[in-house]
């Protein structure tokens, strides 16, 4: 019906599981597409330039931002990240639905530029639980884990801006909430805004 597809938004603090949930999701809907972001960090063990980000030089960065090449742009923990404008918007011009998992500076860039764009916020059950889950990965210090908190802290105050929250109780629950969602924005009258007109403009015609 509606020939664009719909920009979804996808944040939630370090250690909530966001990545999971999008797993799963992504598994069950094929045919929508996943941003891959630009960013200035190193990769880590096993990330693969294109796959998980398009690992950029400070100056490629910085020109493609001059460039009007990114769709927003923050920086987290030190480093740029951005979502490269064109190939969400050539996706989302074919009619094919494009996630987006970026910090909540970018996602309310996003927002701001595009209020047709559906804004997910991914919640721990608890602060306690989150606090738990990262400490439990066993991947990182102390220090780590108590700089990621703050941070989750400070990303959490952003929640009320967004259109939906997920409780992360578990995986499979979740990714079926993300269905839900995306299933009522794409039944909002503004989503569905040109059919409407089409079909209005087919009453004017038709049956005389
Ligand atoms: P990491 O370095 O752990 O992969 O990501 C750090 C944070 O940057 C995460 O919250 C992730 O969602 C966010 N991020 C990844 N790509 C982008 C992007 O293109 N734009 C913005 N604004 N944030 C991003």
């Amino acid at each position: 019906m509606n020939k664009k597809g719909l920009l979804l938004v996808f944040s939630g603090p370090s250690g909530v599981g966001k990545g999971t949930v999008l797993k799963e999701y992504l598994k069950a809907h094929p045919n929508t597409a996943f941003s891959v972001s630009a960013t200035t960090r190193s990769p880590r063990e096993g990330e693969v330039h294109g796959r998980h980000y398009f690992f950029l030089s400070h100056e490629e960065f910085q020109s493609l931002i001059e460039k009007k090449g990114f769709l927003e742009h923050a920086q987290f923990a030190g480093n740029h990240y951005g979502t490269p404008r064109k190939a969400v918007e050539e996706s989302l011009e074919k009619g094919i639905d494009v996630v987006l998992e970026i910090e909540v500076q970018g996602a309310l860039q996003v927002k701001n530029q595009n209020p047709d764009a559906v804004l997910v916020f991914v919640m721990p059950p608890s602060f306690e639980e989150l606090h738990r889950r990262l400490a439990g990965r066993g991947t990182e210090d102390a220090a780590t884990v108590e700089r990621r908190l703050s941070n989750a802290a400070r990303e959490m105050e952003a929640a009320k801006q967004y259109d939906y929250i997920i409780v992360n109780q578990t995986v499979e629950e979740a990714a079926s909430q993300l269905e839900q969602i995306v299933c009522a924005a794409k039944h909002t009258a503004g989503y569905l805004n040109e059919f409407i007109e089409e079909v209005e403009d087919d009453a004017k015609t038709c049956c005389k």
